[in-house]
């Protein structure tokens, strides 16, 4: 398998990286058109999705990359990252991916609780509880029916798949627990024809 590419063009490159090559999968730090036609698939980390979506434009990788995601090459985004693969972003005409049929509210949680964690238990990924670090993250505020919810808090998804794409709110890179990695590998990459 080709490695998986993680998004280095700013934000939180480094623990993705070494999550997924925990799992066994090589992994590259992707940001130029060649490394991303030499991945298997992206993970996009947390960051500042302004920031994000301005360099993946100069770097002449906004448009290939969202083509390739809409022909069924496996993506998964964190925060920022999320907000990037969303179709609709509350008040904002900032550049993005934008190929997933969700609608995000950018730093959405409020001024005092910008940064929080909690546990959260389901069934989906096993019975033990899972720790979730949200960092000025934004909230899923709406999902089209075809988009599957995989984890949800306080009512809101915050883990969500459509086919290719997977995209959540929190930050499991920052935990030891590597079970979205895993699924993303697992389910998404290798159950995906890129
Ligand atoms: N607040 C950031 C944004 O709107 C996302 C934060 C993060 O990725 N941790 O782009």
């Amino acid at each position: 398998m080709k490695p998986i590419g993680i998004l280095a063009l700013q934000g939180d490159v480094e623990k993705h990286y070494k999550m997924i090559e925990k799992l066994g999968v090589r992994a590259i730090k992707a940001r130029t058109p060649e490394d991303i036609s030499s991945i298997s698939a992206l993970v996009i980390p947390g960051g500042e999705s302004t920031t994000m979506g301005k360099l993946l434009d100069r770097f002449g990788i906004l448009a290939p990359l969202r083509e390739k995601i809409q022909q069924g090459f496996p993506v998964y985004g964190t925060c920022a990252g999320a907000i990037l693969l969303a179709k609709n972003i509350e008040n904002s005409e900032q550049l993005r991916i934008g190929t997933m049929d969700i609608t995000v509210s950018r730093n959405a949680y409020g001024r005092q609780i910008e940064s929080f964690e909690t546990e959260i238990t389901s069934p989906f990924f096993g019975d033990e509880a899972m720790t979730a670090v949200f960092i000025r993250a934004p909230i899923i505020t709406a999902v089209k029916s075809h988009v599957e919810v995989l984890l949800s808090y306080e009512n809101k998804a915050i883990l969500v798949r459509q086919n290719n794409m997977l995209a959540g709110t929190f930050h499991p890179e920052l935990t030891s627990d590597n079970r979205i990695h895993k699924y993303f590998v697992e389910h998404v990459v290798l159950k995906v024809k890129a």
